[in-house]
């Protein structure tokens, strides 16, 4: 587990980029946060880390926007899925274990059906300390990615 603090958008940006410049195909990274935690904002972090260079928004009236590259990122944001069982009706599975980079904001609301190794970041407003202040908790979930905590830099 990694805890960081950001202090403006910027950096939560940086922090999602050096997280993305680790990130190999097939892995899953898995958001939770209030509304304007800034998950978006990392997100679009982790896509610059992939050379994306097309406009990040949140996906949440199609739930998955795709953005090819060399590694593919698949950019979900599931708040409005009312049960997990539309996840597969969209087909998660085949870009869970597809050949890109799944990110998934409000990772919380599908629970049941994350995979069982993820990377999990958790992002809170620090409200004591004002406005722009978020604790970023990184927390590695299984074997796969057992390296990556000593190999991300920030
Ligand atoms: P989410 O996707 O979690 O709803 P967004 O990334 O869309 O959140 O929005 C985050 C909002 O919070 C933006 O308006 C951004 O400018 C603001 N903000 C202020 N400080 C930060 C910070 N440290 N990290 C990320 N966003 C921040
Ligand atoms: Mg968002």
């Amino acid at each position: 587990m990694k805890e960081f603090k950001t202090y403006s958008p910027e950096e939560t940006y940086k922090l999602g980029t050096a997280l993305g410049k680790i990130l190999r195909r097939g892995d899953a990274v898995c958001l939770t946060g209030d509304l304007g935690a800034g998950k978006t904002a990392f997100t679009k972090g982790i896509a610059a880390a992939l050379d994306i260079k097309g406009h990040i928004t949140s996906p949440t009236f199609t739930i998955v926007n795709e953005y090819n590259s060399e590694i593919p990122l698949y950019h979900f944001d599931v708040y409005r899925i009312s049960d997990s069982e539309e996840m597969f009706g969209i087909g998660f599975e085949e870009y869970l274990y597809g050949n890109g980079i799944v990110v998934i904001e409000w990772a919380n609301m599908i629970e049941d059906i994350l995979p069982g190794e993820y990377i999990s970041v958790d992002i809170k407003k620090c409200l004591e300390e004002g406005g722009d202040t978020r604790a970023i908790k990184i927390v590695f979930l299984g074997n796969r990615y057992k390296e990556y905590e000593g190999r991300l830099s920030f």
